[in-house]
């Protein structure tokens, strides 16, 4: 167990990294923040910050020292510094996680191999693999780049088959791709799960995912499906991170498609947005959990006080030069608002959040949507 008063050292410095730093210190934990640019969110709650590129050596060894056991809140952290930090250091979850996570080829590969239900998928380098794919997987269909996608970057989807393939090709840039079969479902939802290296294993209420331009924008909880299909996400979810041999924080997007059944989209080793929710409305949030199972703790409480809804506060809000409107949202007892101290409000930018209390997850839902307009 790696006790209160120790240092957890976090690779990025995003929101993730601040909410969790914030965790830790309310557990009595150091946090030290390692991300290349400086002045970053997590940069303002941590004890210090190590500004340095990610294959700097020398910086990566004086992380090391510090930090009695490493994590990290970004999936874009090239695998190789986990890999070195962890021959020498106390690093979760193993680097092979985030290997796998970090690459659509290698997690739809893993999803596959081992039964896990997923969109059907070919891998492709070229424009006549390109071609093939299309023919087998047919349309509608998405082409996604193998590395380093998020929130709907390096997609495009394909609506029709007898498209000029060369030109969208030239578009796409050229670059190793996943081409996956369009799924056709009827909700998004999420579930995060934690584990601890003694082997025990939680999960957070099931969030319901409502994304806008392919930006998560509202996670409505509990999500508004059964109590069967809730537990059958819950235990995918499960299976998943001990295929994965996780100790750490896993989130598991999901889709549920029009027949009712589960099929995987993405698997985040860190924090995830739409678990955001928990801060407000669970016993243990998803950032003390995260700390507690790095740090090999008893896991809390996950039960929820209340059904809640989140909604993502984007660079967007801000209209020339003018604060988007956080007194009305201050005013309201049934709302929580959380900003991550970001100084350029770009579009599309996730700046902050807020939550929306209410007897049930539909009337959360409502007074969420009836607020974001006023900001
Ligand atoms: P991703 O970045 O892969 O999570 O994709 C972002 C969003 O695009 C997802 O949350 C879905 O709303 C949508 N999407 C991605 N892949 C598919 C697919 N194969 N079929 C239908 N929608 C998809």
């Amino acid at each position: 167990m790696i006790p209160p008063g120790s240092t957890i050292g976090i690779l990025g410095g995003g929101q993730l990294g601040r909410m969790t730093g914030q965790a830790a210190r309310s557990l009595g934990y150091g946090y030290i923040v390692y991300e290349p640019q400086p002045n970053c969110p997590a940069s303002h709650v941590a004890d210090q910050q190590i500004s340095a590129p990610y294959d700097d050596q020398a910086a990566l060894e004086r992380f090391a020292k510090i930090s009695d056991v490493i994590t990290y809140e970004f999936e874009n952290v090239p695998s190789e510094a986990t890999r070195q930090l962890s021959a020498t250091s106390l690093l979760h979850p193993r680097p092979e996680i985030l290997h796998i996570c970090q690459n659509r080829e290698r997690e739809k590969t893993f999803l596959r191999d081992n039964g896990f239900p997923c969109a059907p998928f070919r891998i492709l380098d070229t424009l006549e693999d390109l071609q093939t794919a299309l023919a087998e997987i047919g349309a509608p269909s998405v082409l996604k780049t193998a590395a380093f996608g998020y929130d709907g970057k390096g997609q495009i989807k394909i609506d029709n088959q007898n498209l000029d393939t060369e030109e969208l090709w030239q578009r796409f840039g050229q670059q190793r791709a996943v081409l996956e079969g369009w799924m056709d479902f009827r909700m998004e939802i999420s579930v995060m799960v934690a584990a601890n290296a003694q082997g025990e294993m939680l999960t957070h209420p099931v969030a319901e995912n409502i994304h806008t331009n392919h930006i998560l924008d509202y996670s409505i909880v509990p999500a508004r499906i059964s109590a069967e299909l809730q537990r059958e996400a819950e235990e995918l979810a499960k299976d998943i991170a001990r295929k994965l041999g996780l100790v750490g924080l896993l989130g598991v997007e999901l889709f549920v498609m029009t027949d009712g059944s589960l099929a995987v989209n993405e698997l985040a080793p860190r924090p995830h947005n739409s678990a955001h929710y928990s801060l407000d409305a669970c016993a243990t949030s998803q950032f003390e959990q995260f700390v507690r199972a790095v740090c090999d703790l008893p896991l809390g409480s996950t039960a929820l006080h209340s059904p809640i809804t989140m909604v993502n506060i984007l660079g967007d809000a801000w209209q020339d030069d003018r604060q988007p409107n956080f007194a009305a949202l201050m005013r309201d007892p049934a709302v929580k608002l959380h900003l991550y101290g970001k100084k350029d409000p770009r579009p599309g930018r996730k700046m902050g959040h807020f939550t929306v209390f209410a007897p049930t997850a539909e009337e959360s839902y409502q007074g969420a949507q009836n607020l974001k307009q006023l900001l």
